[in-house]
């Protein structure tokens, strides 16, 4: 589970793109940190390319396919691509 000190630097939203669940090799529709829904690895991302592919871990059979859905997004005032947060 992702882990922060200051919850300041943190703000709760309800946007929909913190339901989905991305493909591995799809591309990144938002910079942040994301985890496995098979696992719960976690992996930060910048807002560019693709998720890595199906061989980026192992699962025992029982946790099913990797699957990435966005944990934390980032937010920046700098333009593309650091502007991606789904805030
Ligand atoms: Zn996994």
């Amino acid at each position: 589970m992702a882990r922060f000190k200051y919850p300041n630097y943190l703000s709760q939203t309800k946007h929909g793109s913190f339901d989905l669940t991305l493909q591995p090799s799809a591309f990144v529709p938002a910079g942040g940190i994301y985890r496995c829904t098979g696992c719960g690895t976690e992996i930060a991302l910048e807002g560019v390319g693709v998720f890595p592919d199906r061989g980026h871990h192992k699962h025992e059979p029982k946790q099913g396919p990797i699957g990435w859905q966005l944990v934390v997004a980032t937010v920046s005032s700098l333009p593309a691509p650091y502007l991606h947060g789904a805030a």
